[in-house]
């Protein structure tokens, strides 16, 4: 190795969408690809996905859309920010569908099918109540086929959390008096995360959106990880030094050696992600031994106190194991304070990205 890697194991991402799939066997399966794939490289991953049989992707920004659609000339491509008039040509040129949030959007969408969004309770994106009622008593207003129907569970990663039922009951009930309009009488009905595939089959309904579990994140706020791990970071010692007892480490001296130590130099700061949260709080994984942050994280470089990894195990050259692998999404976002969400979707560019069983 001769610089920070990150490594994305392809054949993991596939089989973490089969088991999604299997899961919800009686919906199709569609997936998550905003913000890059969650770091993890839209390019990379999208084919993968569509070679495991999926044909529909979400992704956040009209931008996102037009990436995808060079990677995948077929797929149905589903645009999470809406519609404006503005964005009518890029919509156009390269096949996108929005979600449709408002009233306004759905109002000014009639270039061919496209999904409405309705708010159940998140209060984040989507139709008011006050919208969905101004929409059945004005059965004009859709000018367009409407392809899926969707909602979205603020507490799924909570599965006994009483906001799951919540907006079950109330996405049943919307969802039942919009399909009296024509325009929704084949939508495709969809509320499930990748969480609330897990809260069994009556979250699954017609199309399922998984994101985070399809990249390995822990769909569960508080139970083990079911899915596989799809992501490794690994980093390079550019330099071992002693440090005297009383000695500090890094900006702002907040590191104090306690005893001689031994302190490996590594090349990943927070210019790669791993951000100053884990400041004197990470942990990394040399000869399969845990070894504890010292100091500060600065752009470039993070510090390690090796004292107890036998010398000849930690040395420059040596690979540092910072993420994945034996150190899970769960362990680091635990040190951290950050979300597995968060952990993704901050990697970068700057690693020698490493695509692995493509
Ligand atoms: C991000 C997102 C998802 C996927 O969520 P995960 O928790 O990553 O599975 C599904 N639906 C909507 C509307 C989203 O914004």
């Amino acid at each position: 190795m001769i610089r920070a890697e990150l490594r994305i194991d392809l054949a993991a991402i596939v089989a973490n969408y089969r088991t999604l799939a299997a899961r919800a066997v009686a919906a199709q399966c569609a997936a998550m690809l905003k913000a890059d794939a969650y770091g993890l490289g839209m390019a990379a991953v999208a084919p993968v996905l569509a070679g495991a049989g999926c044909k529909v992707f979400f992704v956040a920004t009209p931008e996102e859309g037009r990436a995808l659609r060079t990677v995948l000339r077929e797929a149905e491509i589903y645009v999470m920010t809406g519609y404006q008039v503005e964005l009518r040509e890029v919509y156009r040129a390269y096949r996108l569908r929005p979600v449709l949030n408002t009233l306004a959007e759905i109002e000014a969408w009639r270039d061919g099918p496209a999904a409405v969004y309705v708010d159940t309770g998140m209060n984040r994106l989507g139709l008011e109540a006050a919208e969905i009622e101004a929409l059945l008593s004005d059965r004009g207003k859709i000018r367009f086929e409407v392809a899926i129907l969707m909602s979205h569970l603020a507490c799924a990663d909570e599965p006994d959390h009483p906001m799951n039922k919540r907006q079950l009951a109330r996405f049943r009930e919307i969802t039942d008096r919009l399909k009296s309009l024509p325009a929704f009488k084949t939508a495709a009905l969809s509320l499930a995360n990748s969480a609330g595939i897990f809260l069994g089959p009556d979250y699954h309904f017609d199309l399922v959106r998984p994101g985070i579990a399809l990249y390995g994140g822990n769909p569960f706020a508080d139970r083990l990880n079911p899915m596989a791990n799809v992501v490794e970071v690994h980093g390079r010692i550019l330099q071992i030094r002693a440090v005297a007892a009383g000695e500090c480490v890094g900006y702002g001296a907040t590191f104090t050696a306690t005893r001689p130590s031994r302190i490996a130099i590594v090349d990943v700061g927070y210019a790669d992600g791993y951000l100053r949260a884990f400041s004197n709080k990470g942990r990394a994984l040399i000869a399969g031994q845990r070894v504890p942050v010292a100091g500060r994280i600065s752009m470039d470089f993070l510090a390690l106190d090796v004292t107890d990894i036998a010398p000849g195990q930690a040395e420059v050259g040596t690979a540092v194991n910072l993420l994945g692998g034996g150190l899970s999404l769960d362990e680091a976002a635990a040190a951290s304070g950050l979300s597995c969400y968060e952990l993704l979707t901050l990697l970068g560019r700057r690693y020698n990205r490493v695509y692995l069983n493509g």
